[in-house]
């Protein structure tokens, strides 16, 4: 089967533009590095710049409106800029596009100014903070509390594991905070815009197996101003799954991509050309093949959610099963990596004789901590069985920017 997809000549034509414009503007030694810890300050400083211009160019967030900072381009350019990113090793941009959705839906038109509009253009950092140290899966259990003072809010709480994408402090955080103890569940919440500079935010490395990219976050007697709530006083819990939709997979992607496959066929592909085992025995081929056509069957998934998305259809379970897929198959990839690569899956990017610059070997510890990001498998399962009635709870989705508002997105 033919999985490649043919390109226009104006398709073509922008690729060009874009190809042009990072070889002139992206140095070598800019480049993302394999190894999460390895992307330093100057790198950071570097690329909150390019992230700014290719802002203003529109690359940044391609399909969503020139009015609030996007791009306003098509689904086929995004997923050009999407292909000579990862061909180039782009830093992706160091906020959580998760929060998109739920300001496009929820936010007052001033908020969307305020907030959506730096965040698209790439000049602030937002990071996500819902998961608390006690419980992350069942985020209507939320703990954290904020008070009314006068017109303002007084934050305190804590969370756990919250992303940086490598930025080293957040300009915003956003999540839902506890606005009422005594309502019920799905009822108790608000959801906050919170400044990272502001007094009582302390923000502290984790240190996982794949680096320093998680982070606890502490607040103590935060105040902020009443218009630093999205939605109503006890909105969040809604506010928070328009989000929670996307994050389990409901907006899809379009666009193969999957670089540890793609080294495991070009490693099987060199040493069949000299000769040597493993490339030349079948059964080892089988394997290869068998990761190479989970990879597509991923991103086949991904773009049919994709599709549905931009038709504005309703997505049920189709998000969160092709979220469970792509998270599964990569284990399994993996496991097939070692048994193919040997030792040599295992050398790490210091190392130089490291296949692909340690890429097989960091992606081992990334892809296994990657299993609980997002929710857990867990929770993954569970909204599919609700969404296919095979739970004792039904759930619809939360409303999207794809079937709530009346633009592109
Ligand atoms: C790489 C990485 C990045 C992350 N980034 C962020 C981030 O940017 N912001 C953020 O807020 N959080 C982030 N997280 C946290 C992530 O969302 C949570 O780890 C996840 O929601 C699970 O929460 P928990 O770790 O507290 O596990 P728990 O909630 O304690 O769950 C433990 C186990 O119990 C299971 N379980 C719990 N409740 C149920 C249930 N009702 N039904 C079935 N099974 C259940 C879970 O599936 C899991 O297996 C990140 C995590 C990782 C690993």
């Amino acid at each position: 089967m033919d999985f490649q997809y043919h390109y226009t000549d104006e398709q073509e034509r922008f690729r060009q533009e874009i190809r042009s414009w990072l070889q002139a503007n992206i140095p070598d030694e800019m480049r993302n590095p394999v190894e999460t810890d390895d992307f330093t300050p100057e790198m950071y400083q570097f690329w909150r710049q390019k992230h700014k211009e290719m802002g203003v160019k529109g690359w940044m967030y391609p399909t969503y409106p020139k009015e609030y900072g996007g791009g306003g381009l098509s689904v086929s350019h995004a997923i050009v800029i999407q292909e000579e990113f990862s061909r180039h090793s782009v830093k992706s941009p160091f906020s959580n596009g998760l929060l998109i959705p739920s300001l496009f839906v929820w936010a007052t038109e001033e908020q969307k100014q305020r907030w959506l509009v730096p965040f698209l253009k790439g000049e602030q950092v937002f990071w996500q903070k819902f998961t608390e140290p006690k419980s992350g899966a069942d985020l209507a259990s939320y703990q954290s509390k904020a008070v009314r003072d006068g017109d303002d809010w007084i934050l305190n709480g804590s969370n756990a594991f919250v992303s940086a994408h490598n930025s080293p402090v957040p300009d915003w955080l956003w999540g839902p905070m506890q606005t009422d103890p005594n309502a019920p569940r799905h009822r108790n919440l608000g959801f906050f815009m919170i400044p990272g500079s502001a007094p009582g935010v302390e923000v502290v490395p984790q240190n996982l197996v794949h680096g320093h990219e998680q982070h606890m976050i502490f607040l103590t007697d935060v105040r902020v101003p009443g218009d630093h709530l999205i939605g109503g006083d006890h909105d969040g819990w809604q506010v928070a799954n328009t989000t929670l939709e996307q994050e389990h997979g409901g907006r899809g992607s379009a666009g193969y991509s999957d670089e540890v496959v793609d080294n495991l066929v070009g490693y099987m592909q060199a040493k069949m050309r000299d000769g040597a085992s493993p490339g030349g025995n079948p059964v080892v081929q089988q394997v290869a093949a068998q990761a190479y056509i989970e990879a597509h069957l991923d991103s086949l998934f991904g773009s049919r959610t994709y599709w549905m998305y931009t038709n504005r259809m309703e997505i049920s379970w189709e998000g969160a099963a092709s979220s469970l897929y792509g998270r599964e198959y990569t284990m399994r990839t993996m496991g097939k990596v070692r048994d193919v690569m040997g030792m040599e899956a295992l050398i790490g990017s210091h190392d130089p004789l490291a296949p692909y610059g340690g890429m097989q070997e960091f992606e081992q510890r990334a892809r296994f901590i990657r299993q609980h990001g997002a929710g857990s498998l867990n929770i993954t399962k569970v909204v599919v069985a609700r969404r296919i009635g095979i739970s004792r709870t039904r759930e619809r989705p939360a409303p999207t920017p794809a079937t709530a508002t009346r633009f592109d997105a």
